[in-house]
């Protein structure tokens, strides 16, 4: 199937022969024919399938083939974190070039005003995070009146950060009688449930089944926890020049990780939760551009990013979830190019090992290199005790499964997988991490904590990310902490 047969509006054929699109992916094939006919749709497509396109497409279509009704923002597109509003953004843009259609992306850590002028000034599409855009809507910056799509991407982490109080407020503000398009990786009960009742009649479209991208491949590392810095510029070498993606559990590892790479050489940078919005964009712009060819990164810091050419996903520490490692390596492989996905393991994260298989389905190949072997037993200890507070089972290891060096049986440790980590991506700072003699940042007075850090506490891990998700949108001006300003933010496409 061709682009040629949506019979799209001819300036964005133009654009999409520009951007070097050929082919439709799966996903744009099922559902631009729908979208276009005005059907409510479900897609359920993880990231990296081209959903940005699928809906974007035949809604920009509408907006230049038919004309607006009032002065009120046609098209909402509601994304979880700042990273994805700016990405769906700037594919609007791309899509919208040599057009009179006008989009402004609104979310948090970042002034009003722009934000107001441009909504004042008028858009056909908002692209926003719910948090600031509750802010536009209650101080009248905005009004949805003439809204025609509304349009829920990633549904699945707006829930998970907390964000469905939000979206009802805002849900409550819309006209009744419009489009809405509904995107999430998974559909847990809460986002059925959105879904029902959000929206009419909807053509279901699934695409990817949470399988693994089928054009990454995967490796299993076992190694001792002082190895991983020198087995991690290893793979940098034999990365070449390819773009690479660092996964650490927790900012200041992510931070340290990234200073230490520089040192050793390479251009690396970081996005973690502790970064002005002005440095995130510098770090991601350097990224997307290729000054930096290394970006070591939070999970909650890199939801959304979208670097089409990344070869290589690298989890320094293996991620607390099993749907945490399809969403990072979703970074890879993304768009049918082949991407690597490389997954350090230590004696502790066994549990983790089998409910990442076991979610995929598959074992995954262990990669044991000269020189890195793990110590000797540390596979065959008995696992530590959880250190946290623990959702379901609690038994890390089991003793009674083979050893980690058995490679003929690929099943290790326990299937309940890791507990909650206080000291996760979006947490405080690791013990580890934590400067000897340093107090844990909850016994600190608030004046002597680094700014932006929360005090530790080992409340569970969902909690953990409701609350850092303050760091990733509009949140964060609420704790009253200053954020560099930016001029104006909405744009044309001209
Ligand atoms: P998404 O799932 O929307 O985040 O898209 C993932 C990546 O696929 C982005 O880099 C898009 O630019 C790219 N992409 C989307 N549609 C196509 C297509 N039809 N052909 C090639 N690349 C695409």
């Amino acid at each position: 199937m061709s682009f040629d047969s949506f019979c799209l509006h001819s300036a964005l054929v133009a654009n999409i022969k520009r951007i070097g699109y050929e082919n439709p992916t799966p996903i744009q094939t099922e559902s631009i024919p729908h979208i276009l006919e005005g059907r409510d749709l479900m897609g359920l497509a993880q990231t990296g399938t081209g959903k940005t396109a699928a809906f974007l497409l035949p809604i920009l279509h509408r907006l230049l083939t038919t004309p607006a009704k009032s002065r009120s923002p046609r098209t909402l597109i509601l994304a979880p974190t700042r990273e994805l509003a700016e990405q769906i953004f700037r594919s609007a843009l791309d899509f919208m070039r040599g057009t009179k259609l006008r989009a402004a992306v609104i979310y948090g850590g970042m002034g009003m005003f722009p934000q107001t002028r441009a909504l004042r000034q008028g858009v056909d599409i908002v692209v926003a995070c719910p948090g600031r855009l509750l802010d536009h809507l209650n101080q009248g910056n905005v009004r949805f009146d003439g809204l025609e799509t509304l349009v829920l991407d990633e549904a699945d982490h707006m829930f998970d950060m907390g964000f469905l109080p939000d979206i009802k407020r805002i849900l409550a503000a819309l006209p009744t009688k419009r489009q809405t398009l509904l995107f999430s990786a998974t559909m847990p009960p809460a986002i059925s449930g959105l879904a029902g009742e959000t929206l009419s009649d909807p053509v279901a479209v699934r695409i990817g089944n949470m399988a693994p991208l089928a054009t990454v491949e995967h490796a299993i590392y076992p190694v001792s926890h002082n190895q991983k810095a020198p087995l991690l510029l290893h793979l940098l070498g034999e990365a070449g020049k390819s773009s690479v993606i660092v996964f650490t559990r927790t900012k200041h590892r992510a931070k340290n990780l990234a200073l230490q790479l520089c040192r050793s050489g390479h251009k690396a940078t970081c996005l973690q939760g502790n970064l002005s919005q002005r440095q995130r964009q510098i770090a991601m712009e350097g990224f997307r551009r290729g000054a930096f060819q290394v970006l070591v990164a939070t999970d909650i810091a890199a939801r959304g990013i979208d670097v089409s050419q990344v070869g290589h996903v690298i989890n320094f520490d293996i991620p607390d979830t099993a749907e945490a490692y399809t969403h990072r390596i979703g970074r890879t492989g993304r768009a049918e190019h082949d991407g690597q996905a490389h997954t350090f393991v230590t004696g502790e994260d066994v549990g983790m090992v089998r409910a990442i298989e076991s979610h995929m389905k598959k074992a995954l190949p262990r990669r044991e290199l000269a020189g890195f072997e793990p110590e000797p037993g540390e596979f065959r200890r008995s696992a530590p005790a959880p250190r946290y507070p623990a959702r379901g089972r609690q038994n890390y290891g089991d003793r009674s499964r083979p050893s980690y060096g058995d490679r003929s049986r690929p099943s290790y440790g326990d299937r309940s997988g890791r507990p909650a980590q206080a000291e996760s991506a979006q947490g405080d700072r690791s013990r580890n991490d934590r400067p000897a003699g340093e107090r844990p940042a909850a016994d600190r007075p608030r004046s002597d904590r680094p700014a932006g850090e929360r005090p530790r506490t080992d409340r569970p891990r969902n909690d953990d990310r409701r609350t850092t998700f303050g760091l990733a949108d509009g949140g964060n001006q609420r704790d009253g902490s200053q954020r560099p300003r930016r001029p104006y933010q909405g744009a044309t496409a001209a």
